[in-house]
């Protein structure tokens, strides 16, 4: 029966789509269940339905409907609608609802289990176990396993801070129905109600700006609630707490037949989308949907890995190109005004950036 390492929504996409068809897959998951990951939390309307197309409906869950973009840089604000509304909504709920619907399909979960290495057919556990299998999907998302590395092609890599807190009733008004993206030298902050009065701040950062701040978080959030008007409008007041922090985000890359050793990797370890464009959930959904198929179609690791990477090129690129643009403030705050009154060129931009879904005849989603 099938091995999936890892419980996040590529995971558990899997687990749907093999447990749905009558395969017993077992899900290895390190935690306990318990975790909030890192993550913007901003799940886009391509994301809201596929998650719809799983069973999952995240209204149900509480999710905060969003359905506009608005883009500050410096002064300059602007404001556009989302093609279709997507939601807030916390990684902890979406994953917990997610490995849910796992289980009801049929999945086994087992928590706190921990993989330290795999090869063709064979995991070695944390525990010092070992477990076989014909078919491995790969899904540890931001977290890699040894000798299974991707590689940070950059000197100055992209780390991610994120904070979620209880939302002051002004805040909540302030952003209520928006996914704010704050641009700023060197990165950039997202800003997004979710379930239950809380607000998700998430920064993609470079390495080089953490340093600049002494490492700390705190003096990060502090400088540009400082420097940035609109940020010091929105957080002055608020009280964010500690940070959770990931170093070393591989933006912009992609597995290839090379990178797949007998597995099929999905979400994360497919590919990285910047995260600016909101689609690392959707991608992760999609490409664990598509290894279900591939594995009940028996079809071979590497050629599924081939085919994936084609498929998220474009998006990919296209979300690379924005966030090289959105992190020059002198381009962004340029290009602000103009884009303004360009609608349709941002609601395309937004568009490539989605990964392509369509309905199969079982009414599985799968990549196209
Ligand atoms: C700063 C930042 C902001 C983002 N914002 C957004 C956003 O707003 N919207 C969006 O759609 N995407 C966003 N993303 C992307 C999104 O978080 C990822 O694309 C998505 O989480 C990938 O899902 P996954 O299932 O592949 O991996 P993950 O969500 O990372 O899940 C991997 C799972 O595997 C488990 N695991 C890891 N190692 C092991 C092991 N050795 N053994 C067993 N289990 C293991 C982990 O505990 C975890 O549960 C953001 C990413 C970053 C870095």
């Amino acid at each position: 029966m099938p091995l999936i390492v890892g419980g996040g929504p590529a995971g558990a996409a899997a687990a749907i789509g093999l447990a749905s068809a009558g395969l017993s897959p077992t899900i290895l998951e390190r935690s306990n269940g318990e975790q909030d990951a890192l993550c913007g939390g901003f799940l886009s309307w391509n994301t809201v339905r596929q998650l719809a197309d799983l069973g999952i409906d995240t209204a149900l869950l509480g999710g905060h409907p969003v359905d506009r973009l608005a883009l500050f840089a410096g002064k300059r604000t602007a404001r556009f609608a989302l093609p279709a509304p997507g939601v807030g909504l916390s990684r902890r709920t979406l994953d917990a609802a997610m490995l849910d619907a796992a289980r009801q399909a049929g999945a086994e979960i087992r928590y706190g289990v921990t993989v330290r290495r795999v090869e063709p057919g064979t995991l070695y556990l944390a525990d010092d176990s070992i477990l076989r299998a014909n078919r491995i999907v790969l899904a540890t998302g931001k977290h890699d396993l040894r000798g299974m590395a991707r590689p940070v092609v950059c000197d100055d890599p992209a780390m991610g801070l994120r904070w979620r807190f209880r939302a002051s009733p002004a805040l909540a008004e302030r952003i209520a129905g928006a996914i704010e993206l704050h641009l700023f030298d060197h990165g950039y902050a997202g800003l997004v109600m979710q379930e239950d009065g809380h607000a998700n701040l998430c920064l993609a950062i470079r390495h080089s700006a953490f340093v600049a701040a002494g490492q700390r978080p705190e003096a990060v959030l502090a400088g540009l609630i400082d420097r940035e008007p609109a940020l010091r409008q929105r957080l002055d007041e608020e009280h964010p707490g500690p940070a959770q922090a990931i170093a070393n985000v591989p933006y912009g890359w992609r597995a290839t037949a090379r990178d797949a050793h007998g597995l099929y990797r999905v979400g994360d370890q497919a590919g990285v989308i910047p995260s600016l464009a909101g689609e690392g959930v959707g991608i992760a959904l999609a490409t664990g949907t598509t290894a279900a198929r591939a594995i009940l179609e028996g079809e071979a690791p590497s050629a599924f890995q081939h085919d994936l990477a084609r498929r998220l090129r474009r998006p990919i690129a296209t979300a690379s190109l924005l966030w090289h643009a959105a992190e020059r403030p002198m381009l962004a705050t340029a290009a602000l005004p103009i884009i303004a009154h360009l609608p349709g060129v941002v609601e395309r931009a937004m568009r490539m950036t989605r990964v392509s879904i369509t309905q199969t005849s079982t009414n599985s989603p799968v990549l196209l």
